[in-house]
């Protein structure tokens, strides 16, 4: 078990989690009297108000003093010395401790970013406030983000253009190599031509030989890529229309629960163990696995009833390997998608999301080592209709809204 930064926090602190998951900078603001918190605390320090509530704020600073860490009693910074940390006077007024950039001097503006560490807590990271090109390249931003340069990665199913634009975007990422799945053979599912689930002009993209249906072809693989592996990115989709009260709706839905979460279940058992292997060498990146999810995943879409049932349980499933493999220090990360612009998605409305958007979506996800992402319009829309009411939300699905 790989050692990880320390993670006791208060539940104030930790409602800082959901935005560092998203990217998002976002402090707790006192109700009354608009002081922003930091630390975050249970009452607003200026006035005692006890409604706090995360609102984005400014995100630039002045880096007030650096302390370089030589010494530690923590074995997770141990191996990381040494570390710098620095004060900084935030624009939205509190002064708060962050770890810092390279290119973050003392008397200097930066520009802030909440980030998740190993322990997937969520941490203050000082940048310098001018954006260059080799930024990504900095070894303590490095270790809190999943930058896919020089990694290895397996995108698990090339079978669809998602898959295949996928492993195109992380191999043009700069990928060392991008390992490409065959797809699944789920025998529910009529067969369909991966002529070139792994042709490509790019050398670091190799096919593979992959069957998410197999568990012990998938050990077979996780033998001969594992002690390499990086990076998971399972773009298993599975989508077939229907699986309510037609009747193929049992085997519907059977058929989708085999594809996406079984499959899911069975690249988990065989990944798994060589990532978190991989987590425990401080030498490697925090390794991780992605998921791409409908986002129906959060919401059922009824005419497309077994594939949301599906994605759905792929998703809370998910959240069980987070707690798992975030325990080794593995980042598990989902990619909510609204419908694909894909021939098997029939029948859609615009605005569809094309692949290539996914594929952009995933790199930069890795880059900025978040844990979710959203792409799309109707996907950004459906989930801004839950938050304000499931059950409004629910109806108007169930009306045929998207
Ligand atoms: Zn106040």
């Amino acid at each position: 078990m790989s050692s990880l930064p320390p993670a006791a926090r208060s539940r104030a602190a930790r409602r800082l989690v959901g935005a560092a998951a998203r990217g998002r900078f976002a402090l707790p603001v006192c109700m009354r009297c608009g002081a922003v918190q930091y630390p975050p605390r249970d009452v607003c320090v200026r006035c005692l108000y006890e409604r706090l509530q995360l609102r984005a704020v400014p995100e630039g600073g002045t880096l007030l003093a650096v302390t370089t860490v030589r010494v530690t009693t923590d074995p997770w910074f141990r191996a990381r010395l040494p570390w710098r940390i620095g004060s900084v006077r935030l624009d939205s007024g509190p002064t708060a401790i962050a770890h810092l950039h390279g290119g973050c001097e003392a008397g200097a503006r930066v520009r802030l970013e909440l980030k998740l560490d190993r322990s997937g807590e969520a941490v203050l990271f000082a940048l310098p406030a001018v954006e260059t090109a080799t930024m990504q390249d900095d070894r303590q931003l490095r270790e809190f983000t999943q930058e896919p340069r020089g990694r290895n990665i397996l995108v698990t199913d090339g079978s669809s253009a998602l898959g295949r634009e996928t492993a195109r975007a992380l191999a043009l990422a700069g990928a060392r190599q991008v390992w490409v799945g065959s797809g699944q053979s789920s025998p529910a599912f009529a067969p369909r031509a991966v002529p070139s689930a792994g042709a490509t002009d790019l050398p670091n993209i190799m096919p593979l030989v992959l069957d998410a249906a197999d568990p012990r072809q998938l050990q077979q693989c996780a033998a001969q890529i594992g002690a390499e592996l990086d990076v998971v990115v399972n773009t298993a989709d599975g989508f077939r229309a229907g699986g309510g009260l037609s009747p193929d709706g049992a085997a519907l839905v059977r058929a989708s629960f085999e594809a996406v979460v079984v499959g899911l279940a069975n690249l988990a058992q065989a990944f798994g163990p060589a990532l978190c292997a991989r987590a425990a060498d401080p030498a490697h990146g925090m390794p991780a696995w992605v998921n791409v999810l409908s986002i129906y995943a959060c919401a059922s879409r009824p005419e497309w009833g077994a594939y949301s049932a599906a994605h759905a349980a792929a998703r809370s499933y998910l959240s069980c390997l987070r707690a798992q493999f975030g325990r080794a220090g593995v980042r598990v990360a989902e990619v909510l998608t609204g419908p694909l612009d894909d021939p098997a998605h029939s029948d859609q409305p615009p605005p569809l999301v094309r692949p290539g958007q996914v594929a952009a979506a995933v790199v930069e996800l890795l880059r900025a080592g978040r844990e979710e992402v959203v792409v799309g319009e109707v996907a950004q829309d459906l989930l801004a209709r839950l938050a304000d009411s499931p059950k409004a939300l629910e109806r108007e699905l169930a009306r045929g809204v998207p």
